[in-house]
């Protein structure tokens, strides 16, 4: 455990490279080189050099090497921004360049017979001595004018015969982070940082961690009487009745205050974000607390603060809600618990593409006959198929009673399509134990059987985000959890709590992180 943690402390201060406009290099002069294994639609190798204040890049699909006998392709690609350079983890699919990234080698590099590298680019050819962890020596960047006429994007990389070179040498039997020490497999697995394409390059790369938030923020919500001005996150929010108690206590503990529900939102807030961020955001207020009645809020309210980011439905017919709120940046979580929506119901789709669902979603619904040994088996007879159907998909609890398993796709599927698939497959599952299962809409007809609920898939309808709490005492948690977790004696539907989750995030990480580069056409079934 102290291990991740330093990994963790390892990632955030290499995240820590502030970029003044126009500076280049760490020391004078010193020009920064980054080489990120880039596992997208096809695995290739990104060579970018800073060369006049941005990232000049090449992907080269079988990456560079040491080899002198080597000829590597390399596409020209279009320029990045500095703030890429030590950017590892994960581009969410459907964004571009969409999958997993390791900064595979970092460090400096001087042009050679030239003091003007981008002249040298545009001219057609660059060499480069490089001083990194792994390439080290001369490399040749030369444009192949005889292949699609001169400016074309096709290069060829090579090492010159000089004292680095290494006959035979591969870059794939160098397969580790020269940052963290982690391989893409393992980045994917429990990603520490996000890099959102459609955002400005400053903000683009967003970290998962949950303890990403300074303590001193937690103190100075602390240091508040009832209310007062909160600044969180860059942004200062007005939070009110912060000692207001929003759930009873449990017979775990305590009841939990407003002030604790911001503070827990605060911190999750980052690992949260990417199953809430591009999307509309329903919410489920409860501002006299969940003894009280709640109800739906979908409105962006007008006195919502200018950054809060709104989206305006085209579809949106007479008397239906015209505007969303989609929470784009931690802030505007702790921003929605504050309006009392302490249960967050991101749409499947994004604000981008309404009618696209991201998810396909599995919602095992215990009827009040279902025992907690039913519930599991229903679980693990789902995991079972979507084994078979060699699918990737994750379970959560949902806190209250249920299970659910979201199945991420690729773009250009309908609500139709995904509520169709999901139907065949737990129609399946239902064949193998119909004595646990009703199919009746009803709630009375159903005599206290689950439901495999597919309809869920469809605009608009929302399952609760991860990590959200729910309306119950003791503030319980939807928590994504591992497969292998469904043989774990000690599961409960409702066993983490927001006084419980963030420790076990340190622990075990996120389970859905698996999620976010996996995005799939989903199999046919027959
Ligand atoms: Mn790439």
């Amino acid at each position: 455990m102290a291990g991740k943690l330093d990994i963790y402390r390892g990632m955030r201060d290499f995240s820590r490279t502030p970029e003044p406009a126009g500076a280049v290099g760490g020391a004078e002069g010193e020009r920064r080189f980054v080489v990120q294994r880039h596992r997208a639609s096809r695995l290739h190798y990104d060579v970018r050099f800073e060369i006049d204040g941005v990232l000049v890049s090449w992907a080269v699909p079988k990456g560079p090497t040491l080899d002198p006998k080597a000829r590597r392709l390399a596409m020209h690609v279009e320029d990045h921004p500095v703030e890429y350079l030590h950017f590892e983890g994960v581009i969410p699919s459907g964004e571009y360049g969409g999958g997993d990234v390791i900064v595979w080698d970092t460090g400096t590099w001087e042009p050679v017979h030239t003091d003007d590298p981008g002249a040298a680019v545009r001219d057609g050819e660059l060499h480069a001595e490089m001083h990194g962890h792994k390439l080290r020596g001369r490399l040749v960047l030369v444009r192949r004018d005889d292949r699609g006429g001169a400016g074309s994007d096709e290069w060829m990389l090579l090492h010159k015969h000089d004292d680095h070179a290494v006959g035979g040498w591969d870059p794939e039997e160098h397969p580790r982070s020269v940052l963290s020490g982690r391989t893409n497999e393992e980045v994917v697995e429990d990603p520490h940082r996000i890099w959102r394409s459609e955002a400005p390059a400053a903000e683009a790369s967003v970290s998962l961690l949950p303890e990403s938030l300074p303590a001193e923020a937690i103190d100075e919500l602390e240091s508040l009487g009832s209310g007062g001005t909160w600044e969180v996150f860059g942004r200062r929010l007005k939070v009110t009745n912060l000692d207001k108690v929003l759930f009873p206590a449990d017979d775990r503990g305590r009841s939990v205050t407003k002030r604790e529900l911001l503070a827990y939102t605060a911190r999750v807030a980052p690992v949260a974000l990417p199953y809430l961020a591009g999307r509309p955001l329903n919410m489920h207020r409860y501002p006299n607390g969940v003894g009280g009645k709640g109800f739906w809020h979908k409105q962006r309210p007008e006195h919502a603060p200018g950054w809060l980011r709104c989206w305006e439905n085209p579809d949106a017919d007479e008397g239906e809600t015209t505007a969303y709120v989609v929470p784009d940046e931690p802030a505007a979580l702790v921003w929605v618990a504050n309006f009392g929506a302490l249960e967050w119901h991101p749409w499947t789709s994004r604000a981008e593409s309404p009618h696209e669902p991201t998810y396909a979603l599995i919602d095992l619904d215990p009827g009040e006959r279902t025992t907690w040994d039913d519930l599991l088996a229903l679980a693990r007879l789902h995991r079972t198929a979507l084994d078979h159907l060699g699918v990737t998909a994750r379970p959560k609890v949902t806190g209250r009673r249920g299970i659910q398993i979201w199945v991420p796709v690729t773009p250009g599927y309908t609500f139709e399509d995904t509520r169709a698939w999901v139907e065949k497959v737990s129609r399946t599952v239902g064949k193998v134990v119909p004595e646990l299962i009703s199919w009746k809409w009803e709630v009375k007809q159903r005599k206290g059987l689950a439901r495999l609920d597919y309809t869920q898939n469809a605009i608009n309808k929302t399952l609760v985000a991860p990590y959200s709490a729910r309306p119950a005492a003791g503030a319980p948690v939807s928590v994504p959890i591992a497969w292998s977790e469904l043989d774990d004696p000690g599961l409960r539907t409702d066993r983490w709590t927001i006084r419980t989750v963030l420790d076990r995030l340190v622990e075990r990480g996120d389970p859905f992180r698996a999620l976010l580069g996996a995005a799939q056409e989903l199999p046919e079934i027959s």
